[in-house]
């Protein structure tokens, strides 16, 4: 019997130590190169705002390919020379897989196993698809209490437990609870407070707290159970974007956002920067690239589900895409 966090937290580490995660799912700097720049483009626009600090740590959790660095480093080596002459870049990444993809990508970097790792200094750091991936805890109400769920022979068991918040819920509603979420959104705030700089979590999951059960297993592209052969597919949950807002806060920080990754997109100039792209490239292509904004923007496809989430030092004003 094992502790859903348990279970998930080893699942996924075999997952990503021996596959390709990209033949099961794609995500949005793989849809794109777009994606990429405009994130780095808003790391240069947030780096000026911070007052242009030299040496400035540019972090990215979970990388994947490396392709969305690879794309913002090239955006900002295009219009923003002197942020890309100040940056240095660190990589937290656990699985040597995937760093040998970064690697090819982006050779210049730093990798870590944990945040916690990274030296100190003010810092740029971006996450997609990230905290999505972390472990979860789920709690059932079963009658006046709750109870949790385990994992035992690939089925769920239960056992009562204190649930550590909500108390009204009907019977057998789910909640989730992502510790080691809401361990990264302490840790980057504080460092935030500490040393300056900002974070961008771009993932999915609804603006407010609710019950329910996201847990969900990818194999292929299609769905799949995520309780049996652990290591086979990737398993991800819904983010609390509330929750990680909240814990940030507490830890000194300004939060902005959860915003539509739709809305949030098209603020920093998606359709544009694709459109002046398309002009350069044959028909074909051309097509693609307006399509592929398109599913990032759209709100019944990628443009509301995900969200962007930033976590600030409570000096620096709105970062871009977060106006009210
Ligand atoms: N950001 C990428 C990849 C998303 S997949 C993209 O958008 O394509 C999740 C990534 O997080 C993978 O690189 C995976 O190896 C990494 N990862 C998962 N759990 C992690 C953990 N606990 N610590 C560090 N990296 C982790």
């Amino acid at each position: 019997m094992e502790r859903l966090d348990d279970f998930m937290a080893r699942a996924n580490a075999a997952y990503y130590a021996t596959h390709d995660p990209y033949a099961d799912f794609t995500t949005s700097p793989e849809i794109t190169q777009v994606f990429g720049e405009l994130l780095g483009l808003w790391a240069a626009v947030t780096w000026q705002a911070m007052g242009q600090p030299d040496p400035v740590l540019l972090v990215e959790c979970g990388p994947g390919r490396g392709t969305l660095m690879a794309d913002a480093l090239r955006a900002a080596g295009g219009v923003a020379a002197p942020f890309r002459a100040a940056l240095q870049v660190h990589l937290v990444e656990t699985s040597s897989r995937l760093r040998a993809q970064q690697a090819a990508r982006v050779p210049d970097a730093t990798w870590h196993d944990t945040l916690e790792d990274m030296p100190p200094g003010s810092m740029l750091l971006i996450a997609n698809e990230f905290l999505d991936a972390l472990p979860i805890r789920q709690f059932v109400r079963r009658g006046a209490g709750w109870a949790e769920r385990f994992v035992v022979a690939g089925e769920f068991t239960e056992r009562p437990a204190a649930a550590p918040h909500l108390d009204a819920a009907d019977e057998g509603a789910i909640i989730e609870l992502c510790e080691s979420a809401r361990a990264v959104a302490e840790h980057v705030a504080r460092r935030l407070v500490r040393d300056g700089g900002a974070a961008l979590f771009l993932d999915y999951g609804p603006a407010e707290s609710a019950p329910g059960d996201s847990l969900q297993a990818l194999q292929a592209g299609r769905p799949a159970s995520p309780l049996v052969e652990p290591g086979s597919a990737d398993i991800t949950a819904h983010v609390d974007f509330a929750a990680l807002a909240r814990v940030a806060r507490a830890a000194g920080a300004v939060v902005h956002g959860p915003v539509p990754q739709g809305l949030f997109l098209t603020r920093l100039g998606l359709f544009q920067r694709t459109g002046r792209l398309a002009q350069t490239q044959p028909p074909l292509r051309a097509a693609a690239l307006v399509q592929a904004a398109q599913r990032l923007a759209e709100p019944d496809r990628m443009g509301r589900l995900f969200k962007a989430l930033a976590i600030c030092h409570p000096a620096l004003p709105c970062p871009a895409g977060f106006e009210p």
